[in-house]
């Protein structure tokens, strides 16, 4: 570190994550380069959903989660697929997911994940104005739909931490929901819209943008792959690539699923899992929300993008390696048809594209947010599973603060990575 406290950091990933980091890092003075093998933005925050959702404080192993499951891997067109060939090595992050889903632990759990969603959108404002980037970012709520009064009374206790966390919305009867949304299907007996959310119209473009911004303002972007660290008596000295070392006095890891390895070279065994998911999208759709809008039920969202209607959902538990299972993708236009009648039963290949995509989780739903075991100068920023893109904002600022010294503006306790030991 200089006299001024200015520091050489080296941001290790270029997604949502981590592009914010170093975007808050940089506008602290620091001296920053990002790695990463490809392009920013085409990991997991390609594809996503591109929802900034304040109100996704709800944990996803709940209390009666697991009462759920075989219901959802024994239907076709369910949420949820376990490949068995993988269940050995998924076992011991199964039982830390369902141990997670006590009452107690999800209500902390949910408050936790406040801090970090609250004023999303506004902590990554200044940076979003600065790229240039406001016509990505929409902020018009985030419709919520129920096809029975049982299926809105199963989410009683989402909606009651949602309510505990300070979230507000509006509830909508069948024909309040029609005026909303004529397009919506008849079968819809419930909406809630929560008017503080929002969306990005194109996740992979507003990445590139922040990124672009960042380069424009001083910070490198190097395609390199960390392959790890070099410390001295627990001071950072460099990050090792795989075509050499870059000498830094400080390092984010904020590769997403990738991280966990890169956490193990600095002996955190942290247990990272990959909930592959997966999107369809239809170019020149014959309707579209005005805003996303979820199934409660078939557990996908429906966002209108700047290239198209995205259908995005699934968890599919596989690991890293698998190749995708594109029927999943497929799936998701049946499901979208039964939420949007008029939606042809079959495009042609040309207006259709699929994705599938690495969401990095932790079995109990908050990142890793901290300093690694080995080294204070390295800090983890990474696991944020379903809530990458609405967490980013915060998690990036927090660690640009860590980094220079300060206080944050956010508990970072609840994330620490060494919770797992
Ligand atoms: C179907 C789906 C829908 C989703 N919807 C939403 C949503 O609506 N809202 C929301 O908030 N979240 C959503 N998510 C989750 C969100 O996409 C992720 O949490 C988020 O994108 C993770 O961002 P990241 O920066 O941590 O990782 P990534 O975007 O995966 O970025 C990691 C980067 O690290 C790089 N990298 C890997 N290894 C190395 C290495 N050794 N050295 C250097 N670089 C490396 C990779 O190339 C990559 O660019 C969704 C996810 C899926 C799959």
């Amino acid at each position: 570190m200089s006299r001024n406290g200015r520091k050489t950091v080296a941001v290790i990933g270029a997604g949502i994550v981590g592009v914010t980091t170093a975007g808050f890092l940089l506008r602290k003075g620091h001296d920053v380069t990002i790695l990463d093998p490809g392009n920013p933005g085409e990991g997991t925050s390609f594809g996503n959903a591109g929802c900034f959702n304040g109100s996704s404080v709800v944990p996803i192993s709940m209390p009666g989660t697991i009462r759920n499951v075989p219901t959802w891997l024994t239907d076709p067109m369910g949420p949820l697929v376990i490949r068995w060939g993988y269940l050995p090595t998924l076992a011991p992050w199964l039982v830390r997911f369902i141990r997670a889903g006590t009452m107690d632990k999800v209500q902390r759990q949910a408050q936790a994940l406040r801090s970090l969603l609250a004023e999303g959108i506004e902590t990554l404002a200044p940076l979003v104005r600065d790229a240039g980037a406001q016509d990505l970012v929409q902020r018009q709520g985030h419709l919520f739909v129920y096809r029975s009064l049982a299926s809105w009374e199963r989410e009683s206790l989402a909606w009651r931490l949602r309510r505990d966390n300070g979230i507000a919305w509006d509830e909508f009867s069948q024909d309040e929901l029609r005026q909303l949304d004529p397009n919506l299907s008849r079968d819809y007996i419930k909406g809630v819209v929560v008017r503080e959310n929002g969306h990005t119209t194109n996740p992979h473009r507003l990445v590139g943008r922040l990124a672009h911004a960042f380069q424009r303002d001083g910070g490198r972007i190097e395609r390199r792959r960390a392959v790890g660290f070099e410390l001295a008596d627990g001071l950072l000295t460099a990050v090792r690539c795989a075509d050499g070392v870059l000498p830094v006095r400080a390092a984010v890891v904020a590769a997403g699923i990738w991280s966990k390895s890169l956490a193990a070279e600095l002996g955190d065994r942290i247990p990272l899992e990959t909930e592959r998911g997966y999107h369809l999208m239809i170019t020149d759709p014959e309707v579209s929300p005005r805003i996303p809008t979820a199934d409660a039920d078939a557990k996908f969202v429906a966002t209108p993008m700047e290239l198209g209607l995205r259908l995005a959902g699934t968890v599919e538990l596989a690991g890293l390696d698998a190749p995708p299972r594109w029927r999943r993708a497929r799936i998701l236009l049946d499901h979208a048809r039964r939420m949007f009648p008029t939606l042809r039963a079959n495009y042609p290949e040309e207006r259709i594209t699929t994705w599938m995509g690495h969401r990095p989780s932790l079995p109990d739903s908050l990142p890793a947010i901290g300093a690694s075991r080995r080294s204070r100068d390295v800090i983890y920023a990474f696991g944020h599973g379903h809530v990458g893109m609405a967490c980013a904002a915060r998690t990036g600022r927090a660690v640009a603060e860590l980094i220079s010294g300060e206080p944050t503006h956010v508990d970072v306790a609840p994330f620490s990575p060494q919770r797992f030991r």
